[in-house]
């Protein structure tokens, strides 16, 4: 028997096939270049691009292909056969190494943001050698980032690497400072714990609004939810485990490290969660894992939601980014140390990450932003719109003994004031797990939970790294300048926790006196809504520190404030017209044939005895009666919201206008929909139930 070593990786153009297949000296500066960003020579990438065909031909490929992330938030594939015509009239099977390094799709298809207007209309695509190529179907797929002519990204990869680039550079003057010499590079690794839900594909093709949007747009509570908190951890089921089973296999054979997998808190919902990699492998995977948990889904007669709120009233799905700072010599900097001076390097790296996120909350709301998680942040089952960090008792006491020049309290009780030699040495805290803050120190990295379930983990990282390469940057002006290092470290130290211990929440985020102080005496931002932050990713401090690491040049963010809030209208209004056409079509008729029915009835015990009172038939059908009325009336009210749209011009004022008038219209209807589904007989309800549809696998 196959065992999971023989084949994991085996559709992997990895580290491993590479040494058998190149010579040793392609083999060294293709390593070069993955580890060092060296500039590949074309000898080199002739030789590859041939080790690469023929190993893709051997594993049944007939087709290659740049593989990309463009701003749509899903992956993208342009299939070219290997085939080129011998003169015998047979074919021969071709790569070169120009197309390996290059591609040309047409780029005019996919989303820019405005600016195909101001640059060239072609794109191309630029292979990224630091994630392996790999085969899919039948297709050799080789990562790519995907540029304008000009230079301008049009996907989520270019700025994430560019985004690792900065940070890597920053921390690098930092560990100098430090005395480490030995250090070539400091990368993120990232481990995204993915939540899904897992419905029967029968009852999901008889309902437009998932086929459609991804989510229910209408369903009335059944009489069983998530209330009994049966399912979190529960024994997971046949027809699941033989899911998982063929989703692990398939992501192993692709070299995908998926690790642990158990039932979610609502019915149907589960996780996946991969061991940890590089920022930039980590984001490719989560895009493969998310296609692969879908097409594998399909085989078991299943469907897999990866939308944030499939059903209402119940846990929506996110996905929680783990996300820590290593050297290439295997040093997490989030790891408390074993001395105190390794203790001083990982509470400035910490004190990075604390002002980052207090001085970008906002970059970190909107890299989480979509019209589907919307529903997500702050319903009391994920973290609030409001960002704010947790970490946990010994830490919080170690920061405030430092802030206040008081002993530390700890294992040692030591005076804490007067340079690194005498900072403490404390534990790691892993008592405490805290899941209600959007942003958890869980003991040698933090995970940010504010992703929703779709999202592409590249934005919350480029964010994140861009972010704290900025808080780095500033401590790295100051010390390289400082007289005494010591004392303008601890300096640093100090003011960093003063400035910013009001990011600092270790209670429980969920609650409504929390967001009240926040947003209160704190003076937390809280971006409720999509619309709400956007706009803020053009504010002035934003644009200057993104521009200023090189992360995006301000077109590029110009781009993506059009793109998203595009995404954000498109996506509503294609509910909104799902909604409308439901209601029309299939509620308000089944309404009303149920409504008939039951005047038959009326009629037929009359007839067998004319003072029969029926009362019962006759409320019922006045109530039948004024909810289609109400729901035809909510139906129209819907459409002329969306009418409206079109005399608004700017993207930022309709998809304020969205916010305001068509989202609240679509939960006026639902409301009368819902209404009627729990009066209405079942074998007239035109559509599976949401207790058919959270209970029907087995
Ligand atoms: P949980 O948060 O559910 O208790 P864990 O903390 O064990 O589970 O891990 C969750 C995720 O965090 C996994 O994907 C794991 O690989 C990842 N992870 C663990 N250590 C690190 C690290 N140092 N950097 C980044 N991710 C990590
Ligand atoms: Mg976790």
């Amino acid at each position: 028997m196959q065992t999971v070593s023989d084949y994991f990786g085996s559709l992997v153009f990895d580290d491993r096939v590479m040494k058998a297949n190149l010579s040793a000296k392609v083999y060294q500066s293709l390593r070069k270049t993955i580890d060092e960003g060296a500039q590949l020579d074309i000898s080199v990438a002739n030789a590859v691009a041939t080790a690469m065909k023929d190993w893709a031909l051997a594993n049944g490929a007939t087709h290659y292909t740049h593989w990309f992330q463009p701003l749509t938030g899903i992956t993208a594939e342009k299939h070219d056969g290997f085939l080129a015509p011998s003169p015998d009239g047979g074919v021969i099977m071709e790569f070169s190494g120009k197309e390996l390094i290059q591609g040309e799709p047409d780029a005019s298809s996919f989303p820019s943001g405005g600016l195909r207007a101001t640059f060239e209309a072609r794109g191309y695509t630029a292979w990224d050698p630091t994630s392996y190529a790999f085969i899919k179907g039948k297709t050799l797929c080789i990562p790519t980032a995907f540029c304008s002519y000009g230079g301008e990204a049009l996907d989520k990869k270019t700025p994430l690497l560019r985004s690792m680039e900065a940070l890597n550079k920053q921390a690098l003057r930092i560990l100098r400072l430090f005395g480490n010499d030995t250090v070539k590079c400091v990368r993120t690794s990232v481990g995204p714990e993915q939540e899904y839900f897992l419905i029967d594909k029968e009852m999901y093709e008889k309902r437009r609004d998932l086929r459609f949007t991804g989510r229910t747009l209408f369903g009335a509570k059944p009489p069983k939810g998530q209330e009994m908190d049966d399912h979190y951890f529960g024994v997971i089921k046949p027809r699941v485990a033989a899911y998982m089973e063929e989703l692990n296999e398939e992501l192993w054979k692709l070299g995908i490290l998926a690790k642990t997998e158990h039932n979610e808190v609502a019915p149907a919902q589960h996780e996946l969660a991969p061991i940890y990699t590089t920022t930039n492998i980590a984001t490719d995977h989560n895009q493969l894992t998310m296609e692969i948990m879908q097409k594998v889904a399909t085989k078991h007669g299943l469907v897999c939601l990866l939308h944030e709120k499939p059903f209402a009233g119940v846990n929506g799905s996110g996905k929680h980014n783990n996300w820590s700072l290593a050297t290439d010599t295997g040093v997490n900097l989030l790891s408390p140390g074993e001395t105190p001076y390794e203790n001083a390097q990982f509470l400035l790296f910490l004190c990075a990450v604390i002002k980052a996120v207090d001085d970008y909350q906002d970059l970190l709301r909107i890299s989480v932003a979509t019209a589907g998680n919307d529903h997500r942040l702050g319903a009391n089952e994920a973290p609030p719109a409001v960002v704010s960090m947790f970490l946990g008792d010994e830490l919080n006491a170690v920061l405030e003994a430092i802030e206040t020049g008081t002993p530390y309290s700890g294992a040692e009780k030591t005076q804490m004031k007067l340079g690194v030699d005498v900072l403490p040495k404390f534990n790691r805290d892993t008592t405490d797990r805290n899941r209600t803050s959007p942003f958890a120190f869980t003991g040698n990295k933090f995970e940010f939970r504010m992703l929703g379930s779709s999202n592409s983990i590249a934005c919350a990282n480029i964010m994140l790294n861009s972010a704290v390469a900025e808080s780095l940057k500033i401590y790295a002006d100051r010390l390289e300048k400082a007289e005494d290092f010591q004392t303008a470290l601890h300096e640093m130290i100090r003011k960093t926790i003063k400035d910013h211990k009001n990011i600092i929440f270790n209670g429980n985020g969920y609650d409504d006196a929390w967001i009240k102080e926040a947003t209160g005496q704190r003076g937390l931002l809280n971006y409720r809504t999509t619309p709400d932050c956007v706009p803020h990713l053009l504010d002035k401090k934003n644009v200057e520190m993104l521009t200023s690491h090189r992360v995006f040049k301000e077109a590029e963010l110009k781009s993506r404030y059009e793109i998203t809030l595009e995404n954000y209208c498109k996506t509503v209004i294609i509910e909104a017209n799902t909604m409308i056409d439901m209601a029309k079509t299939e509620i308000a008729p089944a309404v009303e044939a149920y409504a008939k029915e039951v005047a038959k009835t009326a009629a037929a015990k009359k007839a067998v005895d004319a003072a029969l009172p029926c009362t019962y038939e006759s409320g019922l059908i006045r109530r039948l009666s004024s909810l289609t009325d109400r729901i035809a009336g909510k139906a129209d009210e819907l459409e002329q919201a969306l009418l409206s749209l079109s005399s608004v011009e700017k993207i930022g004022e309709q998809a304020n206008a969205i916010r305001d008038t068509v989202l609240v219209k679509m939960s006026e209807l639902r409301l009368a929909c819902d209404e009627a589904e729990t009066i209405t007989a079942k074998n007239y309800w035109p559509f599976p139930t949401y207790g058919d549809l959270l209970f029907g696998v087995r």
